[in-house]
């Protein structure tokens, strides 16, 4: 498969302002040099701790905000030279689905029009050409184009999370961005969404960048899975070769988080020491090392390189 998605070394921060006239006392290191691909068909599932800076990651590859440091590639381009036109044509083809179905939504507005306002950006169909889009969107969601007249507050949580989709696929993007689309819904309801997310990835050839902050969602959706920790990326590799041989510790911490499928089979629960140090302030060296449970000399004095290890990506100065 080709590579739609080329991330270099990316990298933001945010100042932190303080002090006389709110000037500039530090940063947050939100996302802290990381690299990784997404190829064209794929779902790469990010996943870690909130701070991690995975939601700061699928606004940069949007560029809904701007790097620090590092670019973004889209069809191997670099998305922070896009003018006017082409930034257009990317914002059509690189679309987000957010967290929360409950604000993402205007709620003035009816489901119809919500679903019709990026086709009236983007200048695609008009008149019935444009109803007749939005009531195919709406079936193609699992919901009948007699919707299209009400309110998001007429509907549920995972019935508004198929209009969120349904405004993200009208303008036929390439690339979705979900950032935690299942996280704020009922645990009965997030299987739905995520065999729909699936269901439409097959039928329209998308390409998802898959946010999550656990396993248990991410690993049934992604092919491949990027572990982020404090701004770095601390390893990348297929799915299931991830969820069977996790090589980094922290990996294997958040694994041991998802409950086992049969009841009464035993699995030790890591539970790491401390919380999460500030990215304002992080850790020297690998800044897993002051709550790593295999933590070494070395760690707290030499940062562990991402490096190829038999097809995946590790950093860790334990795994060989
Ligand atoms: Fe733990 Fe050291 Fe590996 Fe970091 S480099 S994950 S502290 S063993
Ligand atoms: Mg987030």
């Amino acid at each position: 498969n080709s590579t739609l998605l080329e991330i270099r070394n990316l990298k933001k921060y945010f100042p932190i302002r303080g002090g006389l006239f709110g000037r500039p006392v530090g940063h947050v290191r939100a996302v802290d040099g990381i690299s990784f691909s997404v190829r064209s068909g794929e779902t790469l599932g990010l996943v870690g701790e909130s701070g991690c800076g995975k939601s700061t990651t699928g606004l940069l590859v949007l560029r809904l905000i701007e790097p620090t440091a590092g670019e973004v590639l889209f069809q191997g381009q670099d998305v922070a030279k896009f003018k006017k036109p082409e930034l257009k044509n990317f914002r059509r083809h690189a679309q987000i689905v957010f967290q929360d179905p409950y604000a993402s939504l205007n709620p003035r507005m009816a489901v119809g029009d919500i679903i019709a306002e990026p086709l009236m950006l983007h200048n695609i169909a008009a008149g019935p050409d444009r109803t007749k889009r939005v009531e195919k969107l709406l079936r193609l969601v699992g919901l009948g184009p007699q919707h299209a007249g009400r309110y998001p507050h007429e509907f549920s949580g995972g019935q508004r999370q198929r209009i969120g989709i349904a405004r993200a696929l009208a303008v036929e993007p390439k690339l979705i961005v979900c950032d935690e689309p299942v996280s704020a819904l009922d645990v009965s309801i997030q299987s739905q969404i995520l065999n729909l997310l699936v269901e439409l990835q097959q039928e329209l050839g998308l390409t998802y960048l898959f946010i999550a902050h656990g396993l248990n969602v991410i690993k049934h959706i992604s092919d491949r899975i990027g572990v982020m920790y404090l701004g770095k990326m601390v390893e990348l590799a297929e799915g299931d070769e991830l969820i069977k041989n996790p090589l980094h510790p922290y990996t294997r911490t958040l694994l041991s988080a998802i409950p086992l499928p049969e009841p009464g089979v035993k699995k030790n629960r890591i539970i790491l020491q401390g919380d999460v140090p500030s990215p304002a302030n992080p850790p020297s060296g690998c800044r897993f090392h002051t709550r790593c449970p295999a933590c070494q000399n070395i760690c707290s004095r030499q940062e562990p390189e991402f490096r190829e290890i038999s097809g995946r990506f590790v950093a860790c100065h334990l795994v060989k």
